[in-house]
């Protein structure tokens, strides 16, 4: 059976404006993989993916970067389904790797007020991991509101509210392969 998209109904609403295509996002990561590569050849590290938005950069991060390594998932609420963050964070499903002592990479799909990322790292940190890095595909530098030790970002971005590639709206259109955003 012939598989391919061409004849499936368009799911880009008139609305979203393309931000970021799938070939900008894919050549970003194969830098962001060699980057990481170099960073820690020497080590086994742990990738640990936020969910719920950050499932499909961590699964083409990984396999850009040609080492050992190990993935986890935590999955952390502030948003629920608005699109300002609520500050209040929750962990929704806990890491299951023991990451004491381990080289520890933590992979966002989006900082925002950077307040999950604050969180996590002093939620990580209390495990003594021997290194504890940060790599986000998008960061929205005048939303954030705290000094964040982020390592590796993909794309610096204006404060507008983007979906797609993993990124939702209302939950939906994670699945879109390139970045819009919502007009
Ligand atoms: P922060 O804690 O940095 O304010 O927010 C981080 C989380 O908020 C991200 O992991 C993501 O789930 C959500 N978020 C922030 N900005 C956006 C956006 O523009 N679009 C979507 N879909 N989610 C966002």
């Amino acid at each position: 059976m012939a598989a391919d998209l061409i004849n499936q109904k368009e799911i880009v609403p008139e609305n979203y404006k393309l931000l970021i295509s799938e070939e900008t996002i894919q050549k970003r990561i194969v830098e962001m993989g060699s980057e990481i590569y170099n960073d820690f050849k020497d080590d086994k590290p742990i990738l640990i993916g936020v969910l719920n938005g950050g499932f499909i950069f961590l699964a083409d991060l990984i396999r850009n970067i040609n080492i050992d390594l190990e993935i986890d998932f935590i999955r952390i609420s502030s948003y629920g389904d608005a699109r300002e963050s609520t500050g209040h964070i929750k962990v929704l499903k806990p890491l299951s790797a023991d990451i004491t002592d381990r080289p520890v990479i933590v992979v966002e799909d989006i900082v925002d007020s950077g307040l999950s990322i604050e969180f996590l790292e002093n939620m990580l940190s209390a495990f003594n991991p021997k290194i504890l890095k940060f790599a986000t595909l998008l960061n929205k530098p005048s939303k954030n509101q705290i000094d964040i030790p982020l390592d590796y970002i993909g794309f610096d971005i204006e404060d507008k509210y983007v979906v797609g590639y993993g990124l939702d709206d209302t939950q939906f259109k994670r699945n879109l392969r390139s970045i819009y955003h919502v007009e």
